[in-house]
């Protein structure tokens, strides 16, 4: 099973794709996740990309098609995948279908999780994650236990995105009206598409993508 999940930064794509990979047994496939590693590793790819996402603009067509095209094609992804982060451009969504039909695989759900942008803002403001084992926390809506201390693995070390600052989050929304926002009327038009309401608790947001894809 092959699921695209869509929706502003900070709708919860990430979250719940962790969420769908332990459910489903199939593998989430970030591409944002992705770039971080190339910029980390200092790939040519990752050089390309750094300033790119620092600034909160999109990352071109070209690079992340063929690095997803990679991914796709690993053991990994047999049982399935989740896309978050990608499609984010019509001519990415293009793109998409004509290379999983090449590949002679399809997408079975696109679900789009919908969240309104003032919350989606202190929701990304205000998150971080255990350097450790990369656990979530949020500042306000979820702190650890212990301050300071990861309640999954114990470390003390923790990290923040370096494009979670609030005017980078600006550019990140913008980027997300003008170029990824036209997907969802894309795919609308397909007939395949299917809504959350991504305000709602985690949980119960889980709950209601595993009813959509059952
Ligand atoms: P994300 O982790 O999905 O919020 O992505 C972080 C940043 O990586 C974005 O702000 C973009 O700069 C870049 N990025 C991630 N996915 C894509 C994509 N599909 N197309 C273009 N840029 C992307």
């Amino acid at each position: 099973m092959n699921l695209i999940l869509l929706g502003p930064p900070g709708a919860g794509k990430g979250t719940q794709a962790k969420r769908l990979e332990d459910i489903y047994g199939i593998v989430q496939l970030s591409t944002g996740d992705m770039l971080r590693a190339e910029v980390g590793s200092g790939s040519d790819l990752g050089k390309q990309a750094k300033g790119i996402m620092e600034s909160g603009g999109l990352v071109p067509d070209d690079l992340i098609i063929n690095m997803i095209s990679g991914r796709i094609d690993q053991d990994d992804c047999k049982n399935g995948f989740i896309l978050d982060g990608f499609p984010r451009t019509v001519p990415q969504a293009d793109a998409l279908g004509a290379m999983l039909s090449d590949k002679g695989l399809k997408i079975d759900y696109v679900i789009a999780i919908e969240a309104d942008s003032d919350a989606v803002v202190t929701r990304i403001t205000g998150r971080y994650t255990c350097s450790s084992c990369g656990a979530g926390y949020h500042d306000e809506f979820q702190k650890p236990e212990q301050d300071g201390v990861c309640d999954k693995c114990g470390s003390t070390d923790f990290t923040r995105r370096a494009d979670d600052n609030a005017e980078t989050v600006r550019n990140r929304l913008a980027a997300y009206e003008e170029q990824t926002a036209p997907i969802i009327a894309y795919y609308g038009e397909k007939g395949t598409l299917k809504t959350v309401d991504g305000m709602a608790d985690i949980d119960v947001v889980t709950a209601k993508l595993k009813e959509l894809i059952g």
